[in-house]
C-alpha cells in the first residue's frame, strides 16, 4: 500500500516568505569565503577595495536586516514536490506566490515585477508572479528553494545553438565571449552558470540550476571539471575584475549541468550571476494522511 501524505497551504506560504527575507538579506556563507579569498590574492588597490566594500555591504546587510543589493530580483523559486502529496487548504502556486509577496511587502523589499512586459509595463506592486520551476520527485516532503535574481546579471545571460563539432573548445569560447561583451554590465565578480544540452527551452533552465550548485565544488565528471578550470582561467584572464576596475578575480565560481540533447545539436546557455548570488532553501515534511 502506498501512504499518502499532506502539506497545508499555510505550510508552503509561510516558508517561502521566510526563505525570500532570507535569501535577500544573506549571502550565503561560501560565497562570502570566496570573495574574501578574491580580496586576499588581489594586488590592485581599487579592486581591493571594491572586494571590501561588498563584504561589507553583505555584513551591513545581516545586521541590519536589509536587502544586500537595491535589485531585489524576480523571485525565482523551485519546487520539489513529492508525488504522494496532497496540498490540502488552497492552490500550491497561490501559496507560493501569497509567500514572495509577504516577504516583499514585510521586508520593505523592491517589487520589479510589470505585468505586460512591452507596451503598458505597470508595476505589479507586490514582486509577483514568482517564477516558479517544478520537479516531481517519489519523497514524501516539499522542498523549496528561493533565488531572487536581479536584471543586471540577467540581461548579460546568453544562448549560443552551437554545433557539435565546436566541441569544448567552441562552448569556452562562447562563454569568454559573453562574459566580455558583458564587462562590468552583470556587477562582477560573477558567478557563471552553464548549460550544455537538451534544447532552447531546457538548456536555459540547466543554466540556472547550475548557478546553485555547492560553492568550489567541481563537475563529477573530469572532463567537464576540467572546462570549469579552463573558463575559470580565462575569464579571469580577461581583466574586468570587481565592478569592472580591473584585477585579478572576474569570475568566482563556474558550474555546468548537462543534458542529453539531439545528434545534430549542442546548445549552450550561460547564465552569468552578479556576486549577489541570493539563495535559501528549506523543506516541509508531508503528514500521513490517514484513510
Ligand atoms: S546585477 Fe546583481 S548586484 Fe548588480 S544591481 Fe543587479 S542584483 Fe544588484
Amino acid at each position: 500500500m502506498h501512504e499518502r501524505y499532506e502539506v497545508g497551504a499555510s505550510e508552503i506560504t509561510e516558508l517561502v516568505r521566510d526563505l525570500a527575507l532570507k535569501a535577500n538579506m544573506l549571502l550565503p556563507d561560501g560565497l562570502k569565503r570566496m570573495i574574501g579569498d578574491a580580496y586576499n590574492k588581489e594586488k590592485m588597490s581599487i579592486a581591493k577595495e571594491a572586494f571590501s566594500d561588498i563584504l561589507k555591504n553583505a555584513e551591513l546587510a545581516a545586521e541590519k536586516n536589509m536587502p544586500i543589493c537595491q535589485d531585489c530580483g524576480l523571485a525565482v523559486v523551485f519546487i520539489e514536490i513529492g508525488q504522494r502529496i496532497s496540498v490540502c487548504d488552497g492552490s500550491i502556486e497561490d501559496a507560493v506566490n501569497e509567500g514572495i509577496r509577504r516577504a516583499y511587502t514585510e521586508g520593505y523589499l523592491r517589487k520589479s515585477v510589470v505585468k505586460d512586459p512591452l507596451f503598458r509595463r505597470e508595476n505589479s506592486g507586490d514582486n509577483t508572479p514568482a517564477v516558479i520551476h517544478w520537479k516531481i520527485t517519489t519523497g514524501k516532503d516539499i522542498k523549496i528553494t528561493v533565488s531572487p535574481k536581479g536584471m543586471g546579471s540577467e540581461n548579460m545571460s546568453r544562448i549560443y545553438m552551437l554545433k557539435p563539432a565546436d566541441g569544448a573548445e567552441g562552448v569556452i569560447k562562447s562563454v569568454v565571449e559573453a562574459v566580455r561583451t558583458a564587462g562590468p554590465n552583470p556587477c562582477p565578480p560573477i558567478v557563471l552558470g552553464i548549460g550544455i544540452g537538451g534544447n532552447f527551452e531546457t538548456v536555459a533552465l540547466a543554466s540556472k540550476l547550475a548557478l546553485l550548485k555547492p560553492e568550489g565544488i567541481r563537475h563529477r565528471i573530469p572532463e567537464y571539471a576540467e572546462m570549469e578550470n579552463e573558463i575559470l582561467k580565462r575569464v579571469n584572464e580577461l581583466g574586468i575584475g570587481p565592478g569592472g576596475y580591473g584585477g585579478m578575480t572576474t569570475v568566482l565560481d563556474v558550474h555546468i549541468e548537462t543534458l542529453p540533447t539531439h545528434i545534430a545539436g549542442m546548445p549552450v546557455a550561460v547564465n552569468i550571476c552578479c556576486h549577489a548570488l541570493r539563495h535559501a532553501e528549506g523543506k516541509i515534511e508531508g503528514r500521513p494522511i490517514d484513510d
